[in-house]
């Protein structure tokens, strides 16, 4: 069976590894002069693979998701995606939150390593490869280097085409309008895991931009996080912010964070208490609750300069203190990309009802999860359940 992979990040990459084991013909067509830059460039701050926590609670953090995900992330789960990298020689470790690293923390000796076994498996690599859509005959078409179209008919096509963050690096999301135009139903695509926007004072932001608030637990609606977040002359990002996904999404939108969430608002009001006596508010804060002058100035930029001074009425503020966020950072800035092929347009393989031989895997779907290595892993199972599902139509010629 001759397979197109379209796309060489992970999600593509995985899928030609499993189809060219099985003795199948696979050729990986990628627009960009260099596989998987998007990989690459998410090992510059240390490759998180993915995340070592149970699996039940690994599987809430796709949110909505988490059913249409499942069958993937239950047949090739965290430690199917551990083995793998120690199969390349990359041993992985588990660091202090829980997420899994590879030792070397890059991505780049894992890649060298990955494209060799794929290159020994017979993988063709077609790069600066354009992928335009279909002919009226159902063959792919490509835009090469020279500016000329490549025609290839393939038995089974993985498009792996990533979401649209980053465009520099490869990924667009050119693919919607093609999909669309196909009567493919897309979910819009929106940055996620991204700072929000918010007009600090002038005074908050010159001093306090770079500054993590740490330990904090954060709210917008329904939606809970902790962790830690930092000032920005934009407004705020981090870990905590993006664990808030879709709820700080769509502006004009209710961030309350809680600067002392391991205290109750009656405890931090008898400590409040316990030091007032002629002090500054600030000084208070400082000796009753240990509050970092950023915390401090932020409690400032959510009530007012000048802060209540009644011990239970700082208190709730101190628990309570939010602002409005008014927008999330661009999609170029964004690790991720939330919306995409909604799961009602594939069957149970990941197969476009409307294109069949056509299957769709990783970020061009429509699921979105916080940073700690889920997205990562479900980009990697999803090309791995397609693949298995192409070959048990079409089972290995080895
Ligand atoms: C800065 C940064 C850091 C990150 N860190 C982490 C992390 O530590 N852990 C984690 O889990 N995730 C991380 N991510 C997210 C992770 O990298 C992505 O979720 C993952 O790469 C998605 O894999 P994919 O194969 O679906 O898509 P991609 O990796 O985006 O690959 C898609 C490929 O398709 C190609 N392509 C697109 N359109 C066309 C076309 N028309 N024709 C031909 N080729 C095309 C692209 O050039 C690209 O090579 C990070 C992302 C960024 C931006």
């Amino acid at each position: 069976m001759n397979v197109a992979v379209v796309g060489a990040g992970p999600a593509g990459l995985i899928a030609a590894e499993i189809l060219s084991a099985a003795g199948h013909a696979v050729t990986v067509y990628e627009r960009m002069p260099s596989p998987a830059r998007k990989f690459l460039m998410a090992g510059r701050g240390g490759l998180n693979l993915t995340h070592s926590e149970p699996f039940e609670s690994f599987l809430t953090r796709y949110g909505n998701s988490a059913s249409k995900l499942k069958p993937m992330l239950e047949a090739f789960p965290p430690s199917a995606l551990i083995d793998w990298a120690n199969g390349l020689g990359q041993e992985t470790f588990i660091g202090s939150s829980g997420r899994v690293f590879p030792k070397a923390m890059k991505a780049s000796p894992m890649l060298r390593a990955w494209l060799q076994r794929l290159s020994a498996q017979g993988v063709r690599l077609e790069t600066r490869h354009d992928w335009r859509g279909w002919n009226d005959a159902g063959d792919l078409q490509f835009r090469n280097v020279a500016g000329e179209t490549v025609s290839v008919r393939a038995d089974a096509t993985v498009l792996a085409l990533g979401g649209a963050s980053w465009p520099r690096l490869g990924s667009d999301g050119s693919w919607v309008d093609i999909l669309r135009k196909d009567g493919i139903a897309i979910a819009p695509l929106a940055p996620a895991n991204c700072g929000v926007n918010h007009a600090w004072s002038d005074v908050f932001r010159v001093r306090h931009a770079g500054e993590p608030l740490k330990n904090i637990a954060l709210s917008a609606g329904d939606v809970q996080a902790r962790g830690e977040a930092i000032v920005t002359d934009y407004g705020i990002e981090g870990g905590a912010i993006y664990a808030l996904g879709a709820a700080l999404r769509g502006g004009n939108t209710k961030l309350v964070i809680d600067l002392r969430p391991d205290m109750s608002e009656a405890e931090i009001a008898a400590r409040i208490a316990k030091v007032r006596r002629g002090q500054s508010v600030t000084n208070v804060l400082r000796k009753a609750l240990h509050l970092a002058p950023v915390a401090v100035g932020f409690l400032r930029e959510a009530h007012g300069v000048s802060l209540p001074t009644d011990p239970p009425a700082l208190a709730h503020l101190v628990k309570h203190a939010a602002v409005t966020v008014t927008g999330s950072q661009p999609m170029a800035r964004a690790i991720s990309t939330a919306g995409g092929v909604p799961f009602d347009e594939l069957d149970g393989a990941l197969m476009l009802k409307k294109r069949p031989g056509v299957y769709v895997v990783g970020e061009m779907l429509d699921w979105e999860a916080p940073t700690g290595g889920y997205l990562l892993q479900a980009s990697f199972a999803t090309g791995a359940y397609a693949a298995r599902e192409i070959l048990a139509r079409a089972p290995s010629t080895r």
